[in-house]
């Protein structure tokens, strides 16, 4: 048995960043970048109004006047369409957000600036326009004032958001350089395990650790690859092990422990996987198994067993297999864990006298503190509890007391909400 933080310690000197790939852009939504975006295009790319108005000289509005100026309108200029005329003192040009502003007008005069019922003039016509606020360069957007061609706009190590994948868009990046999705077999081992669709029957468990393990992997933007249930019989969690090894990753769940058809771990070394680990001084999660497969010509397939009750299986999924993932697909070091906070407890808790152990908490941010209020919870098979947490409250060994107003550490599961 060892102590998580050496757990995590080996994890992460087995966890290497999968090779990057070139692949389509919207396909490295949530990927982390692995070569530079550059841009083929400067932004705004000309000079562009930002407001529907009247594009015209600035010079028309050096004398302030509570008349205002009247303007004759030569051209009527929507997004998309440009004009060759060149405004001139004493003329405008009617424009339309988006639209390229014409040779020799500076500025933008917004259409809610036109006296005397002139807003309507189109080409050919006259406005009157209000000098009073008037700065010249107003509403509109200089040529590469945002970023210039050739510039670097999205640099390696970049998570792409949907902010990142628009300005890689307009940078002209159809496809990028990034780390591809982990692919992470998902196997469920047990033969009182049926299927989600199912009645369980007396002495039958519906698997829920298939789906919730899937949505986990999800949620880390990694691609789940459900493997089903296999019963605890070597052939058949045999073959099924087989499988996932393929893939980058292979969690298991079910049979990692000491029971009489706990078959996992030694399934794994007849399959050749390496263990790394077996046992982390954790509570739940104690079996907890990790290990990997060398391949020829291909990373390493790590391997977790993870114990068969739910919330052991999660927690230990959130505390061992998200680094693994993360650090495949070549998250930088802040993304590896979930985030970690003092907070203030809000009820009475009791700590393991042998090990650390995490207990599910509701978390709010008030003005004064972060505040954790324990959860009810029976233990290691109660996904309601779970369910409703915001984040686990981690507490170390000794079997210390702690009550309201003591501060601990918690881990931060799901948005805090605030009061
Ligand atoms: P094990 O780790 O195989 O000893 O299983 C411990 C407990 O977790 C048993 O009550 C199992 O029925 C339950 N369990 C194991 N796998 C799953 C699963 N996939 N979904 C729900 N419960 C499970
Ligand atoms: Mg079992």
């Amino acid at each position: 048995m060892i102590e998580i933080s050496a757990a995590l310690a080996l994890i992460e000197q087995t966890a290497t960043p999968l090779p990057p790939r070139r692949m389509p852009l919207l396909d490295a939504c949530g990927r982390v970048l692995a070569a530079p975006v550059v841009s083929d295009v400067d932004s705004p790319p000309w000079d562009r109004a930002m407001m529907d108005g009247f594009a015209v000289q600035a010079i028309d509005f050096q004398a302030k006047s509570s008349a205002g100026v009247a303007l004759d309108v030569l051209v009527d200029l929507a997004a998309g369409t440009v004009s060759t005329m060149t405004i001139q003192s004493g003329c405008c040009a009617r424009i339309m957000t988006g639209a390229a502003i014409p040779t020799g007008a500076d500025a933008v005069v917004p259409i809610e600036w036109a006296l005397n019922n002139t807003a309507d003039a189109h080409a050919g016509g006259k406005v009157c326009l209000s000098t009073e606020k008037f700065r010249t360069g107003q509403h509109l957007a200089k040529q590469g004032t945002a970023f210039r061609c050739g510039q670097e706009v999205l640099s390696v190590g970049t998570t792409l958001g949907s902010a990142a994948i628009g300005l890689a868009t307009e940078a002209g990046a159809t496809h990028v350089v990034a780390a591809p999705r982990v692919r992470v077999a998902i196997l469920s081992t047990g033969s009182e395990l049926v299927a989600p669709e199912a009645l369980p029957a007396l002495g039958q468990t519906r698997c829920s650790n298939g789906t919730m393990l899937a949505a986990a992997v999800r949620l880390l933007g990694a691609e789940p690859i459900p493997l089903g249930i296999a019963s605890d019989r070597p052939e058949a969690i045999r073959a099924l092990v087989a499988q996932g090894l393929a893939a980058d990753v292979l969690v298991l769940s079910g049979g990692v422990s000491a029971g009489d058809l706990d078959l996992v771990p030694e399934i794994f070394q007849r399959c050749g996987i390496e263990k790394i680990f077996h046992k982390v001084r954790l509570k739940p999660g104690k079996p907890v198994w990790f290990g990997m497969l060398k391949r020829a010509h291909e990373a390493p397939t790590l391997v977790f067993g993870l114990p068969g009750n739910p919330a052991s299986s999660l927690v230990c999924f959130e505390l061992f297999v998200r680094p693994a993932i993360q650090i495949l697909a070549g998250s930088p070091r802040q993304q590896w864990h979930l985030p970690r906070q003092r907070a203030r407890l809000m009820g009475p808790v009791k700590a393991a006298p042998d090990r650390p152990v995490y207990l599910p908490c509701r978390l709010l941010r008030s003005a004064r503190a972060l505040e954790a209020t324990p959860l009810q919870w029976t233990g290691s098979s109660d996904l309601l509890g779970l369910a409703g947490a915001g984040g686990l409250l981690a507490l170390p060994a000794g079997g210390d007391r702690y009550d309201v107003g003591d501060e601990v550490d918690v881990v931060l599961w799901a948005a805090v909400e605030c009061a």
